[in-house]
């Protein structure tokens, strides 16, 4: 038994189709636990932070772009192998591989508007848990 942290993202492109509540719901349904949540408006400086390993990238220029686009909603979810379980709910990363279960495959557009973020490994879980929750704002 592992109890895991990991976080996750509910992108402006989610956010703006009214995805919200549908994806709550299958955190709910999954078993893993939210231990903490809010809704924010990122700033510039914090996507550039957030996406570190991604500032080399072609792509990462409209990452941001799209990520500065809306509001999102962020999300500590807790439970048996959280990390590796958001993942496999979510799907990879291009909505065009992705089956209908999962999260990504049912409300993502396109690579970059994938609808969901999700830490992958224990190391980025920890970074990114700690870039949004202290410990007094998990519940
Ligand atoms: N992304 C993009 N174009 C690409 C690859 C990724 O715009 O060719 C965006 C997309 O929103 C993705 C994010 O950058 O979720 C981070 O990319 P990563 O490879 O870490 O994918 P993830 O871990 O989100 O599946
Ligand atoms: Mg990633």
């Amino acid at each position: 038994m592992t109890i895991e942290r990991t976080l996750a993202i509910i992108k402006p492109d989610a956010f703006e189709n009214h995805h919200v509540g549908e994806i709550i719901q299958c955190i709910e349904k999954s078993g893993l636990t939210l231990a903490g949540m809010k809704m924010l408006r990122l700033t510039a400086s914090q996507v550039e932070r957030f996406y570190y390993v991604h500032n080399d990238k072609y792509f990462f220029p409209l990452l941001c772009e799209m990520m500065l686009s809306g509001p999102v909603v962020v999300m500590l979810i807790e439970g048996e192998s959280a990390i590796s379980r958001w993942r496999q709910m979510i799907g990879p990363t291009d909505p065009a591989e992705c089956g209908p279960e999962t999260i990504r495959g049912a409300f993502g557009e396109s690579i970059r508007h994938n609808a969901v973020h999700g830490s992958d490994c224990p190391d980025s879980a920890a970074f990114e848990t700690a870039f949004f929750f202290s410990e007094s704002e998990l519940v």
